[in-house]
């Protein structure tokens, strides 16, 4: 019979020297980052072509796959370095990265309570922390996923069936202009046409509760069934908080699962003052939060919560004969009956090993200093006359423009981004366009954005009429 390659499970002494070897490169790596290219686009078709070939037969050699790595790796943006004020940063904690390598080998099942009680217990433990920290009941309860997409879809759904039951005639859920695309995509996904998607119109970039209420008024006696009221808590955008607290109302008033997109914002409900953005949070039927957004972790990682856990439950528990041996464990979840997975990574020491290794006061504290980074940037640009600043940024995420065109402004963004010192992304604001900073990387400090902000001054020329400075 054949042996089979005995490799596939090394010996003691190989373990330890790849481990050592990727150990090594971590720390060269993280030491790099404060002086690396903060983007690097172009020439990367060599790369790109190396990684599309198919693997060899034979073996290859660890230190240069890892080269190949790393080489595949400084091609695009440097999203884990602190000069990356782009979309969403989330630097990826060390200790996060390191709790993943170590909870991978262990590769318990945790899509059942039985098979694995305590870690199941560890992620359960996580989600009552949240729940409790957004005032949620005791009754509350949900899911790690991937991301605030795979979260978003496992609230849809629950609403869906919590609140259509089995005919989707007519069902309607009411959004804004900057709500997230990912709450139209569950919609579609839950069987959803594109016309129960109703969007609101706001005021200051935030949902108008009443525009809403008469809307829903409307749609019910045209014979729809509004059934979903989406509020975010920080838009992608620009940070924006809905006016939760109404929205909440007006939900419970109308008898609408009231569903709050805090992929962004959540995180920052550990800080005194995103405690008070986001209030009326607590009323939600359904939470979304992105660890990998606003708790520094790589990407992966999104949280879905839910008031009554029982209706996320309802939504998506099904049988295999398969699993008849199994029994369910008091007091635990199947997290295979809750979301759209059965088998799935387990995501719990991602998050437990960090929160409780740093402590929670440590998240706390960083979140903090990214509101302030905000408000720094806020009021520098503010300060200077060449900037249009028109919101005061309720989270960390500040937009900006010149005076000039959308054009000068996207050549502005293009020249920042062109000295690889920094890295911003843009948004179109009410049909015009926006250059956006979001400094909340766990490694972007005020002395980072001190040099951002003294690259972005340099790279925009003085205000038409003016002579420069
Ligand atoms: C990022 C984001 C999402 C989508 O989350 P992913 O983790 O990217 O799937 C949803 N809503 C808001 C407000 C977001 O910022």
């Amino acid at each position: 019979m054949y042996e089979g390659n005995q490799a596939l499970e090394p010996d003691r002494s190989t373990i330890e020297t790849m481990g050592r070897a990727i150990t090594a490169r971590i720390a060269d790596y993280v030491d790099s980052l404060p002086g690396a290219p903060a983007s690097r686009f172009g020439e990367a078709e060599h790369a790109v072509a190396r990684m599309l070939q198919p693997p060899p037969e034979e073996a290859g050699r660890f230190e240069l796959l890892l080269d190949a790595f790393q080489d595949a790796a400084a091609h695009g943006l440097d999203s884990s370095g602190p000069g990356y004020y782009g979309y969403f940063p989330a630097g990826g904690l060390i200790s996060s990265a390191f709790a993943d390598a170590f909870a991978q080998v262990y590769n318990r099942f945790t899509a059942v309570a039985q098979l694995a009680p305590a870690l199941v217990a560890m992620e359960q433990g996580l989600l009552r922390w949240l729940a409790d920290l957004f005032g949620l009941p005791a009754s509350a309860g949900g899911l790690v996923t991937t991301g605030g997409s795979m979260a978003t879809l496992a609230a849809i759904v629950a609403a869906r069936h919590d609140r259509l039951g089995e005919d989707l005639t007519g069902g309607t859920l009411y959004v804004t202009e900057h709500t997230h695309f990912c709450v139209a995509k569950a919609a579609r996904i839950a069987g959803l046409p594109a016309s129960a998607v109703v969007t609101v119109p706001t005021r200051r970039l935030r949902m108008d509760p009443g525009a809403a209420a008469r809307m829903i008024d409307d749609d019910r006696a045209r014979g729809r069934r509004p059934f979903l009221l989406i509020g975010t808590a920080g838009t992608t955008s620009t940070g924006t908080v809905d006016p939760l607290l109404d929205l909440g109302e007006l939900a419970a008033q109308e008898g609408l699962w009231f569903h709050a997109d805090a992929a962004y914002g959540g995180g920052l409900q550990l800080t005194a003052r995103g405690r008070r953005r986001l209030t009326g949070i607590e009323r939600a039927d359904s939470i979304v939060l992105d660890p990998h957004k606003s708790l520094f972790l790589q990407y992966g990682t999104g949280v879905v919560l839910v008031r009554d856990a029982a209706r996320l439950h309802a939504a998506h528990a099904d049988d295999g004969h398969y699993l008849q041996d199994l029994e369910t464990v008091a007091a635990l979840p199947d997290f295979g009956h809750l979301g759209p997975e059965l088998t799935r990574e387990f995501r719990g020491l991602r998050l437990w090993l960090p929160l409780h290794l740093h402590g929670v006061a440590a998240f706390r504290d960083a979140l903090d200093e990214k509101l302030d980074l905000a408000e720094v940037i806020h009021r520098e640009l503010a300060e200077d006359p060449r900037f249009d600043v028109p919101w005061e940024p309720d989270l960390s995420v500040v937009v900006f423009r010149t005076y000039g065109s959308d054009e000068t402004n996207r050549r502005l963004l293009e020249r920042i981004n062109a000295t690889q010192r920094l890295f911003l992304s843009s948004t179109s604001i009410e049909g015009r366009f926006f250059l956006r900073l979001n400094p909340t990387s766990h490694r972007t400090h005020l002395a980072e954005v001190q040099n951002a902000l003294a690259v972005i001054r340099q790279c925009t020329r003085a205000r038409p009429g003016r002579s420069a400075p």
